[in-house]
């Protein structure tokens, strides 16, 4: 008969932060770089005798996200050095964090259909990533770039139960590292190792894990969840193998995992404290410095978002982009409405760069420019139709949007004395249209108010300028 058995996953995620400058010297980071060991120095190429300098940045973006997942922030942390030989590794160790990482004992819940669970983080720690291989023809070259970018490692305790929580946790890590600052975790900067076993259901013990690398992309995270679960359970089900503690290849073509190595120990490493950095002191002064510049949690923006009247979908959008968040926050901060503002980023904003082949994270508009033009719209100097053609002249051109609105004449809707004349100018040069009116063509009316709408270059209110003709044409 077959047994129930339960899936128990634990995840370490890297996540490369967003800093100016690598985490031990002032190369920029390989976002920076055009050639292959353009960013580079003597001390991330691993030259004998150069010392690492700790980035600031690096520890603030760290406790960041430990605030973000409810850890314990250490006040006291230190640096130790991870010893294995590998070309891309230069200096043959990696500085990392054993003993005393940055956070530790945090908790995210984390909500699918099967309800909503806490998943524990047993600790993040900071550490240097290393360079890249490229291999061609018959040689094999090194790209340093990428050597001593910092990294956060987000290790959490063995508490997800299905594929579909770690999808969700990794989405709302995503989501709360963007609108932090900490990273825009594009694709090859958020990389997750996910250790699996599984266990018949109701035992209290755990079964031998495996660890797979090498996923792509969350949906390749996914598939590689339930093709390992499935080994396993064949393993215990029918003996089919047996199941050994190891480190396993996920391979995006055939799904499969295959054995890479078996999983080293802590022994194997040789870890020791790494001397050339001093322990870090984080002090009441500088934690609260940190936590007064941590954005609002993600869940609290996003209720914050939903109870003014803006929809999922334009939250799921402001919440992948804390750039639009902040446009969003500072142009409501100036006294527009929310729900109006996003509608004005996300829906006209998004159309107008689209058009040109553009996508919203290419959006230059300031806060300030925006709130005019929604302002000016608001109070009614002029119709959105106006407001819209101000901000296509913005978006494109960085115009000044009130010296092109008056460029353009697109304020002259209430002077109405200039909409009086529009209007008589357009019925004397339609004589055929007025005369099909007369004679109870009421779409001629049609023609005539588009007409207007033509001369006055969609600046007025629709509304008052067909009052205004029709009136005039009854008379
Ligand atoms: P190691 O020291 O071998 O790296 P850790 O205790 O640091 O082991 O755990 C590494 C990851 O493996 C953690 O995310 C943890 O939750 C997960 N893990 C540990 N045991 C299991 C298990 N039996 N099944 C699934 N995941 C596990
Ligand atoms: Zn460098
Ligand atoms: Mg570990």
């Amino acid at each position: 008969m077959n047994m129930n058995y339960e899936i128990v996953i634990g995840l370490e995620t890297h996540v490369e932060l967003s800093t100016e400058s690598k985490i031990f010297c002032s190369c920029g980071g390989h976002s920076a770089a055009n050639e292959p060991n353009d960013c580079v120095c003597p001390a991330c190429s691993g030259m004998p005798g150069m010392l690492p300098v700790m980035n600031k940045r690096v520890v603030e973006l760290a406790v960041t996200a430990g605030l973000m997942l409810n850890c314990e922030i250490s006040r006291y942390t230190t640096f130790d050095k991870k010893n294995y030989y590998y070309p891309d590794l230069p200096c043959a160790y990696q500085i990392t964090q054993l003993n005393h990482p940055i956070c530790t004992n945090g908790c995210v819940p984390v909500k699918t259909s099967a309800g909503t669970r806490d998943i524990r983080i047993k600790q993040i720690h900071m550490e240097e990533d290393a360079g890249k291989l490229v291999h061609g023809g018959n040689s094999s070259f090194v790209d340093f770039n990428r050597t001593s970018v910092p990294l956060i490692e987000i290790v959490t305790q063995p508490d997800f139960r299905s594929a579909e929580e770690v999808v969700v946790y990794l989405n709302k890590l995503k989501s709360m590292f963007r609108s932090g600052g900490i990273s825009e975790c594009e694709e090859g900067a958020m990389r997750c190792d996910v250790n699996i076993s599984v266990r018949p259901e109701g035992s209290e013990e755990f079964g031998v894990r495996t660890e797979i690398k090498n996923m792509s992309s969350f949906e390749a995270i996914e598939r590689a969840i339930k093709y390992e679960a499935q080994r396993h359970m064949d393993a215990l089900e029918y003996e089919t193998e047996s199941l050994v503690q190891e480190t396993r290849r996920f391979d995006d073509v055939s799904g499969k995992t295959f054995a890479m190595r078996n999983k080293e120990t802590e022994a194997d490493y040789r870890y020791f404290p790494d001397a050339n950095l001093m322990p870090i002191v984080i002090d009441d002064e500088w934690l609260e410095e940190i936590k007064a510049k941590k954005p609002a949690a993600v869940d609290e923006k996003a209720e914050e978002y939903a109870a003014v009247g803006i929809s999922d979908k334009e939250i799921a959008m402001l919440l992948s982009n804390h750039k639009l968040m902040a446009l969003l926050d500072d142009t409501v901060a100036l006294g527009c409405n929310p729900k109006d503002t996003a509608s004005w980023i996300l829906t006209d904003c998004a159309g107008i760069l689209r058009k040109d082949g553009k996508t919203l994270n290419e959006l230059e508009v300031t806060a300030q420019t925006l709130s005019t033009i929604i302002k000016m719209v608001d109070s009614g100097d002029i119709n959105r139709n106006a407001g819209k053609k101000i901000l296509i002249a913005v978006v494109e051109s960085n115009v000044d949007p009130v010296a092109y609105c008056k460029e353009q004449g697109l304020d002259k809707k209430f002077d109405s004395s200039a909409i009086d004349s529009v209007i008589d100018k357009v019925i004397s040069e339609n004589p055929k249209a007025v005369e099909d009116f007369n004679n109870g063509k009421v779409k001629a009316l049609q023609a005539l108010f588009g007409a207007c709408m033509k001369e006055l270059r969609g600046a007025g209110d629709p509304a008052v300028i067909k009052e205004l003709l029709e009136k005039k044409m009854s008379k």
